[in-house]
């Protein structure tokens, strides 16, 4: 089966557009989103478009802010403090990657955990990894739905993550011991990736290695989650061997159109969560 990570998208973004109305029409007032983007990275002004889009169709006010690739430390900090004060604004997110003079770590830890719709502040981090309630990293959290839609219940199944970035492997991780999984995570330094994988019942792919997953990497009926933008040529790949696993496993999703799709409408819904919580 392969996994259609733009139509389950779709349905939430659809339920999001649902709730807003709601909320509009009880409180008078709707979500709104500020996206900073910094330079004139390609990749960078593809995303925070596309995130735009989505985040007006379904009645998102969205913000970008730009500034040059050579703005200084300081004055992003300046204008994520501005936001962080200003009672309109729900969420704020400074895409990734950013220039050189420009700590990563301050800027996560500057924007206010309430608004943090990317989930990367160390408060959010920490929550999630208490099994607390927190805000969510959207790419994790789109995996996890898309899982959770092949098979409900996990407890007791073998994840296996192979990548342990703070964007996407740790916080992987985290989600699936939630589900009571018996989690493993691999990483560049481990010694035999293959026999790691073949105990995989769910198989998260997040190492930004083309075709790294081969089909002798799996056993049957496993759910496959390819994390992985890679690009080849002209083409984008994902981490797996999608030909060569798509018969082999029981659910696999495609790159693109598998998980990409789906960590934008959970970043929609991580933006409502800021927008919710600033309502009460
Ligand atoms: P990263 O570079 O921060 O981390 C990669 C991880 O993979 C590291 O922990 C590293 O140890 C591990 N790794 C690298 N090579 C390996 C190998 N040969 N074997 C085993 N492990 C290996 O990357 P990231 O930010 O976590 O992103 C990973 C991939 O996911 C990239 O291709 C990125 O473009 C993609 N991505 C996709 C989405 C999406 O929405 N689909 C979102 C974010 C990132």
């Amino acid at each position: 089966m392969i996994i259609d990570g733009k139509k389950e998208a779709e349905i939430i973004r659809n339920e999001i557009k649902k709730e807003i109305s709601v909320l509009k029409m009880k409180n008078n007032k709707i979500p709104s989103l500020a996206v900073i983007l910094i330079g004139d990275y390609v990749p960078s002004q593809i995303y925070v478009k596309n995130k735009e889009k989505n985040a007006k169709e379904v009645g998102i006010n969205s913000q970008i802010i730009k500034y040059p690739k050579t703005v200084s430390e300081k004055e992003v900090l300046n204008k994520i403090e501005e936001l962080n004060k200003n009672i309109n604004m729900s969420g704020i997110l400074v895409q990734l990657p950013l220039p050189n003079q420009i700590s990563k770590e301050k800027i996560i830890n500057a924007i206010h955990p309430s608004k943090d719709v990317d989930g990367f502040h160390p408060v959010n981090v920490g929550n999630l990894s208490s099994g607390y309630e927190s805000i969510i990293p959207c790419t994790p959290l789109g995996c996890l739905l898309l899982i959770k839609k092949i098979e409900p219940n996990l407890s007791g199944k073998h994840a296996v993550i192979i990548g342990r970035s703070n964007l996407n492997g740790k916080p992987m991780a985290q989600l699936l011991l939630k589900e009571n999984c018996t989690v493993t995570i691999v990483h560049s330094k481990t010694n035999n990736l293959q026999s790691e994988c073949l105990k995989a019942d769910i198989l998260v792919a997040a190492a930004g290695v083309p075709n790294l997953v081969k089909k002798d990497w799996i056993k049957k009926d496993v759910i496959v989650i390819d994390v992985g933008i890679n690009k080849v040529g002209e083409k984008i790949i994902g981490d797996v061997n999608f030909d060569e696993l798509k018969d082999k496993a029981k659910a696999i999703t495609p790159v693109p159109g598998g998980v990409g799709p789906m960590t934008i409408a959970c970043l929609l819904k991580n933006t409502l969560k800021c927008f919710k919580a600033h309502l009460t």
